[in-house]
């Protein structure tokens, strides 16, 4: 297939992954997860004027909010993302999981956790010429699993071989150097590579993934928040002059976990459960990550592994008690109201209240790397993200985005629910 072919040309193709199915639209797809934003991020930039072509998108398409998976962490909703399906199918919980036959705590940022198919590997199987392109190197290879197309992190651009990521040459490519993963520019760097090899027709299926590196130090309304939100949609503007379908979703959203002097507001769970309850339980804080600047390996969300099953109600009810801890759920409940998958979760889950993290000992935690406070994600409270699809939804998808819409609905979205010009509605 010559260069000028491309998409234009490209037949509606049907394929299926996961139990789901994906109509593939005549038209470039461009999905896009905004790591770390909440709705407000969005809103505030947009009330600022700062989004003049995030607000043309909603004017012309739909902006709703949508569900996140729990724990509402990066990888985990990544992976939702990008298989169409919760953490119980696809396998992939958080960063680190304690695994219950070695007593090992196992990180977990390897394709070999993943339990579900790609949509991004199912696409490149029907035809499409797919690109994921993620900031955080931390996920690549769980996004790129079984990929037959190009995949690579900005963080590790230089790394990027034709062999091993199906492109090599990045930076000439986004024409600037590779930013550092703790910028603002590690997030535009990714949108600039996806929109490059989307104009040079080397891809028309496009999974862009961000970084939170803006949201985890600065709220919605800080000028360096809004001034990052304008960047993005100038990168947008550009995407806007193609014929791309864009989707925009997030992994999570992100909350102040700091009282007033500043420090970070902690339960140490560890600490507390052994002092009253069982001196070998095991807190497994699954955000921990190779970003500890990011959050201290601090969120809303913590595994608690017993070394006495029964011990189970009495630490249940116990912390329920405690008013910084928002939920607290046995494993079977945690497997069917948080959709966990069940060999990778302990006795119980816990989730803090909006303004809470959750710890395991004090000795633990480098507080240290916390510059500006403690901004952080974990729990319900970083659940709801946005949903913006840049063409008018199908009217079943219309009823589907006010019901329980879910953020790993995108592709779905993408593919089957939008309204195009000249094309049938079914
Ligand atoms: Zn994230």
């Amino acid at each position: 297939m010559g260069q000028q072919s491309a998409v234009s040309a490209l037949s509606i193709v049907a394929f299926q992954v996961n139990g789901r199915s994906y109509h593939l639209p005549p038209r470039p797809l461009v999905a896009i997860c905004l790591d770390g934003s909440s709705n407000e991020y969005l809103t505030v930039a947009m009330a600022h004027g700062r989004m003049p072509n995030l607000q043309r998108i909603i004017q012309r398409g739909h902006h709703s909010v949508a569900r996140a998976a729990l724990p509402s962490f990066t990888n985990v909703n990544n992976a939702s993302i990008v298989t169409g399906t919760p953490p119980s199918i696809h396998g992939i919980c958080g960063n680190f999981f304690l695994d219950p036959v070695s007593g090992q705590e196992v990180m977990m940022n390897s394709s070999a956790f993943l339990r579900a198919e790609t949509i991004l590997a199912a696409a490149a199987q029907a035809g499409r010429k797919v690109a994921m392109i993620t900031a955080k190197e931390k996920i690549r290879d769980i996004l790129s699993h079984q990929l037959k197309g190009i995949a690579f992190s900005s963080e590790q651009a230089q790394a990027a071989r034709l062999e091993t990521h199906g492109i090599d040459q990045v930076e000439k490519l986004v024409g600037e150097p590779a930013p550092n993963i703790y910028s603002a520019q590690a997030s535009l760097f990714v949108l600039r590579a996806g929109l490059a090899l989307l104009n040079q027709q080397r891809a028309d299926f496009l999974f862009l993934s961000l970084t939170d590196y803006i949201q985890h130090r600065f709220p919605p309304a800080a000028p360096e928040a809004i001034d990052f939100y304008g960047a993005l949609d100038e990168e947008l503007g550009r995407f806007l002059k193609t014929d791309a379908i864009l989707g925009i979703t997030s992994d999570h959203g992100m909350n102040a976990k700091q009282l007033p002097d500043g420090q970070p507001n902690v339960i140490y769970l560890e600490s507390l459960l052994s002092a009253k309850f069982d001196p070998d339980v095991r807190v497994i804080l699954p955000i921990t990550d190779p970003y500890p600047a990011h959050h201290g390996a601090l969120g809303s969300f913590a595994v608690i592994h017993l070394s006495n099953p029964n011990l189970t109600g009495p630490v249940q009810n116990w912390l329920l008690k405690r008013p910084g801890l928002s939920e607290v759920y046995d494993r079977p409940t945690a497997v069917r109201k948080l959709e966990l998958p069940s060999d990778r979760t302990g006795d119980l889950v816990a989730l803090a209240r909006r303004d809470v993290v959750i710890g395991r000992t004090p000795q633990y935690h480098e507080l240290e790397v916390l510059q500006n406070g403690l901004r952080s994600h974990g729990g319900r409270y970083e659940e709801m993200v946005p949903f913006i699809i840049s063409h008018p939804l199908k009217p079943d998808y219309l009823d589907r985005a006010a019901a329980d819409l879910r953020n790993f609905d995108l592709f779905d979205f993408l593919t089957n629910g939008v309204q195009l010009p000249g094309l049938p509605l079914s």
